[in-house]
């Protein structure tokens, strides 16, 4: 049983090609360097959110970084009540959680989860500023697994729930964007996840029985080719073809947007 993230479904939904290529090949991405600095900055500030929230002490470990220091001092200035911990409240860093939709194993880590008797709410690190597009992180499948499963998971209904993204990337200020959840998205979610997990079905069968590769994206739409590492592999064009995009919120943080 393939375990799905949301990144998988971002990938799968952009484009099934890359999705044989990363997780059914297994053929990797060149990493790009920019990136795995940025991704090894905002692994050090996960990493002292969630200590922080255990009660272990984190000033040791930050005077040795002074830009995770002023990030989540001015995080601390911008939302104090993210560090405030309520009588009735349950609160848990990393909190992890899976449901089985068509067969399929699907995973979701929250960065944090607040949950009161009256809602819960899902919080996300992002240590890039936020995009200038909403619309495109709502319709995101982090968004949306997200909140579909602690919908499926928990006994709120999804009116109860919404999902808080913090953008916090010294030196512009900590901005956050919240979205709201309701029964019409959640069914709207289920009725797009089952549609791309029979997709899924589909092109795993054609592949493994007929040896019929994923659909590449459609030539009309090969723009979203341009920065992808796999571009020379499917013969498309390659105006930047050292860069290597994928569609997840996380691996996105250095796009222009
Ligand atoms: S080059 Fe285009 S078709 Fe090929 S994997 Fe990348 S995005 Fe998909």
């Amino acid at each position: 049983m393939l375990r799905l993230s949301q990144g998988h479904l971002n990938v799968l939904e952009t484009c099934p090609r890359k999705f044989q290529h990363l997780y059914i090949d297994r053929l990797g991405s060149p990493n790009d360097p920019k990136l795995q600095e940025s991704g090894e900055w905002g692994n050090r500030f996960h990493l002292m959110m969630q200590q922080q929230e255990l009660g272990l002490p984190i000033e040791g470990l930050l005077r040795e970084d002074t830009a995770l220091k002023e990030a989540i001092a001015a995080l601390k200035t911008a939302a104090p009540h993210l560090f405030e911990s309520q009588p009735d409240s349950f609160r848990e860093a990393e909190h992890g959680r899976s449901l089985i939709v068509c067969d399929r194993w699907l995973t979701v880590i929250y960065d944090l989860l607040i949950a009161t008797p009256q809602s819960a709410q899902i919080i996300d690190w992002k240590t890039y500023p936020q995009p200038k597009q909403p619309k495109w992180i709502e319709q995101n499948w982090q968004t949306r697994l997200y909140l579909y499963v602690l919908a499926e998971t928990s006994d709120y209904e999804p009116e109860q729930l919404s999902m808080t993204y913090w953008f916090v990337r010294l030196p512009d200020e900590p901005q956050s964007l919240t979205l709201t959840y309701n029964r019409q998205k959640h069914e709207q979610n289920h009725r797009d996840l089952i549609n791309l997990l029979s997709q899924l079905d589909r092109y795993l069968e054609q592949y493994r029985n007929d040896n019929l590769p994923f659909p590449q994206v459609p030539t009309t739409q090969q723009d979203r080719c341009d920065r992808c590492a796999f571009a020379a592999l499917c013969q498309r064009p390659t105006p930047q073809p050292e860069r290597d995009w994928s569609s997840t919120l996380d691996e996105v943080s250095e796009i222009p947007l």
